[in-house]
């Protein structure tokens, strides 16, 4: 059934959904969650396979294209392959943010599911410092992920992500461009956002992507590419031809005006942006007996009222509750 296009109260088409299959994570990242003391939801309380199958048909007949799977981290959710090949029938798009701590294990399985696009998150290219940021000691077995997925022509292009931190990110700048030289992967640094559980975040330590790009563009020189519509990333290529860059600045450089995303929770909550202190609950009503008509008005009772922007430069910013890995990046 084709329904009429999702459409907010500024005139954005929504064409894109991020969705959380899970709020658990095998990493800590000291950006995103704290180093213990985290209670998970039961299993009861998080969206089931066939409940998130039956939200992305219906956003596909909204208009939605492009599904990505995130969490928390998506691979640790049992069975997570089988869910993949439930959706990626249903969009154009299926794409998966991972640590890539369990890539190796399933790098296969995803692929032969239909995922198409891949986003690994390294923040340090030094293993020691990868254990920093992530109170893991798992770059080795990261970086073994990484290389398994590469072996699949179907999962590229593949991005690596990063986030940049003042007082951390300096020194990865250049590993970083020298990798993205050297391998077939498009780095992005994304500047660190409030949205880190302790809520310790401060302006001055987001490195912003000019600054980043400044000290690469020195030592190799960087042209930009033109911006897709409604991309999150400025994107660089080498000026010599080897390889390309990209720089996420949504502090910096706020991309909201043709946002089309929304997110959906693991626990069913609908999020219209990153920064939403308001959240609306499709679990509930689907386990009330919500018919797909009844789901579609609410659906676009939300969007209607999406953020025209987010407003963290803004004097009396307030931070979201829920930190990232609760929200689905
Ligand atoms: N666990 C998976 C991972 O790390 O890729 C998927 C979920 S994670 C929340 C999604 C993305 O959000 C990751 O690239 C992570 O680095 C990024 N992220 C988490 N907290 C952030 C923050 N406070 N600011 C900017 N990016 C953040
Ligand atoms: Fe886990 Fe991803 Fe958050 Fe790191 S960024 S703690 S890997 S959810």
């Amino acid at each position: 059934m084709v329904r009429s296009p999702l459409i907010d109260g500024h005139g954005r088409q929504i064409g894109d959904v991020r969705i959380s299959v899970t709020d658990r994570c095998n990493f800590r990242c000291q950006y995103c969650m704290p180093a213990e003391g985290l209670t998970w939801l039961d299993r009861d309380g998080v969206l089931s396979f066939e409940e998130i199958q039956r939200l992305v048909g219906l956003l596909a007949e909204l208009g939605v294209r492009d599904l990505r799977l995130t969490g928390g981290e998506p691979l640790v959710r049992r069975d997570f392959p089988s869910l993949v090949a439930m959706l990626a029938p249903l969009v154009e798009d299926l794409s998966i943010t991972t640590n890539g701590f369990l890539l190796e294990r399933d790098a296969a399985a995803l692929v032969a599911a239909g995922a198409n696009r891949f986003n690994v998150s390294i923040d340090s290219l030094q293993r020691d410092r990868f254990f920093e940021m992530t109170r893991r000691d798992a770059l080795p077995r990261v970086l073994r992920g990484l290389e398994t997925l590469a072996a699949f022509p179907e999962a590229h292009p593949i991005k690596v992500n990063a986030v940049a931190m003042r007082g951390f990110t300096e020194d990865e700048a250049l590993p970083f461009a020298r990798f993205a030289r050297e391998f077939p992967y498009q780095v992005r640094f994304i500047e660190f956002m409030p949205l880190d559980a302790g809520h310790t975040w401060s302006p001055d330590q987001v490195l912003t992507g000019d600054e980043i790009r400044a000290a690469i563009h020195a030592v190799f020189p960087l042209e930009a590419e033109p911006r897709e519509p409604h991309a999150t990333a400025r994107v660089y290529r080498f000026a010599d031809g080897q390889g390309q860059i990209g720089f996420i600045n949504p502090v910096s450089e706020p991309f909201c005006g043709d946002c089309d995303r929304i997110r959906i929770t693991a626990e069913g909550k609908l999020r219209t942006c990153l920064f939403s202190l308001n959240e609306t609950d499709l679990l509930g009503p689907m386990r009330a007996g919500a018919t797909d008509d009844d789901l579609e008005q609410i659906i676009r009772d939300a969007v209607w009222r999406k953020e025209l922007k987010h407003r963290v430069n803004e004097p009396g910013f307030i931070q979201p509750d829920r930190p990232m890995s609760a929200i689905g990046g």
